[in-house]
Parts: structure tokens; C-alpha cells; sequence
């Protein structure tokens, strides 16, 4: 068991080769942390002269909530410079990506548990900003970025789908009149399995989509279903001409229901 009390607390905030430099436990409700790495003064990289300090800069970071406050990271990030006077090399800031990635507002174990939340466990944008208490361009800027590096762009992964399901789904409400914003669904109707989001309702990212996917991918598509939009249609009848067009029940239906109510 730890007793020193230096090290029992770099232990609970958990960061690798960092001082801690003090804690501050109610900055507008949050906890912050400050920190400067531990790191070896490191040689220039043009002509290996060691570094010299040349200033440091506080950057704040959204972390994980501390013991169930919200929490932030202050580092105190240092500015090198080469003494050598023949270097070109003027100055640069350290980087550790154990700490934070390169330009991101969140540190990286923040940025990896935002990713795990919305990519694996579905939870909303909005909900995560609201649990780090930051801004919901943070969370989704930094699940784009890790997220992004997950996602493997090989047209095969799709393998091969015999029902092509298209289908509008509201997908965000966005500016003060909460304007609708519209995505499409590609589905494998046969497995049941989501296969793709593009943005808007109309036909052109669809078309783009099946475009990437190949012509050979496409020509195995049997039966195409929609949700009677003549966008959507359109899509298949230029894309996957040969497939069979089916209208889906449930909006059959609901087409049905609503002329009975005005006969
Ligand atoms: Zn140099």
C-alpha cells in the first residue's frame, strides 16, 4: 500500500510520468487537476542539441469524471527551444498522446471511453456532453476523430447482401428552431444488420454509397426494399435496376390506415 501522499495522489489521477502541481476541488463546479509531464528534456530534432525550456502554457482538457465530478485536466504543457544559434529549429510544444492526443479539447482516456459510450453502448451525444459537463461539439469532434481510425472503409466488409433496405431516420435536431436533420439507413434486410449512414433523405448520398460499393457488389442485390419514397425509387431503379422492389410492410400499412381515415 502506498503511503506517501505525492504518490497516493499521481496514483488517483492515473496518468503515466506526470507531477502532479496541485488539485482545485471547485472550479465552477469542477475538479481540476494540474500537471506537467516528467519527461526527459529531449534533443532537438535537426541537429540533437538538448532542449531548453523556453516557456510553459496551460491547456485544459476534458477528462473523466473525478469520483463522480466532472472533472478537467490543466497541463501545463512546455515549450522547447534549441539553444544551438546555426539550428533553423526555433521552438515547439511537447506532445504526449497518454495524455492527449495532438489539438483535441479531451484527454485520450476521455476521448477513447466518449468513443466506447456512442460507438458500442448507442448513448447520445447530448448525454455524454451533459455527464463531462463540455460542449457537444467536444464530445463529437473527439468521436469523429478516434472513431474514424475504427472504422474500416473496405467496401467488402458489407460481404455479400441480397436485401438492400433503404430508409430516412430523423437524425439530429440542430439551431435555436431545432431544425430537422434528416440521415438515410443502408440495411441488410436479410441479416438484419445496419450497414451504413449517410446524410439527407434524397438520393444523392444513397447513389454515391451504392456507386463506392461496385458494380459487381450491387449486381448480387436480389430484392430492394423502401419505404415508398420516390427518391428512394429512383435510387434503386438507376443502381440496382435488376432487383425486385419491395415496399415494407409496416409503411404499407400505415399508407393504407391513413386512406381509410379520410374515406
Ligand atoms: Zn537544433
Amino acid at each position: 500500500m502506498e503511503t506517501d501522499p505525492t504518490r497516493m495522489c499521481e496514483l488517483l489521477v492515473g496518468l503515466p510520468d506526470v507531477h502532479i502541481l496541485g488539485v482545485d476541488d471547485d472550479v465552477n463546479g469542477f475538479v481540476c487537476i494540474y500537471i506537467e509531464s516528467r519527461a526527459q528534456r529531449p534533443g532537438c530534432a535537426h541537429c540533437g542539441v538538448f532542449a531548453q525550456v523556453k516557456d510553459r502554457s496551460p491547456v485544459e482538457l476534458v477528462d473523466l469524471p473525478c469520483f463522480g465530478r466532472p472533472a478537467r485536466l490543466i497541463w501545463h504543457k512546455c515549450r522547447w527551444r534549441c539553444p544551438e544559434p546555426s539550428c533553423p529549429v526555433g521552438s515547439w510544444t511537447e506532445e504526449d498522446p497518454r495524455i492527449g492526443a495532438p489539438r483535441m479539447a479531451m484527454s485520450d482516456r476521455a476521448g477513447r471511453w466518449v468513443t466506447e459510450q456512442i460507438g458500442r453502448y448507442a448513448r447520445s451525444v447530448n448525454e455524454i456532453a451533459l455527464e463531462l459537463g463540455c460542449d457537444w461539439h467536444t464530445v463529437n469532434d473527439t468521436v469523429i476523430a478516434y472513431g474514424t481510425a475504427l472504422v474500416d472503409d473496405d467496401p467488402k466488409r458489407f460481404g455479400v447482401v441480397r436485401a438492400l433496405g433503404l430508409d430516412e431516420v430523423l437524425f439530429v435536431r440542430v439551431g435555436p428552431f431545432r431544425r430537422q436533420e434528416y440521415s438515410t439507413q443502408m440495411v441488410d434486410v436479410g441479416a438484419g444488420q445496419l450497414l451504413d449512414v449517410v446524410p439527407g433523405r434524397s438520393g444523392v448520398e444513397p447513389t454515391a454509397w451504392l456507386e463506392r460499393q461496385g458494380k459487381e457488389w450491387r449486381d448480387k442485390v436480389r430484392y430492394a426494399t423502401l419505404d415508398m419514397s420516390s427518391s428512394y425509387r429512383l435510387v434503386f431503379t438507376t443502381m440496382v435496376p435488376d432487383a425486385v422492389q419491395v415496399a415494407d410492410p409496416f409503411h404499407v400499412v400505415k399508407l393504407a390506415n391513413t386512406k381509410l381515415v379520410l374515406l
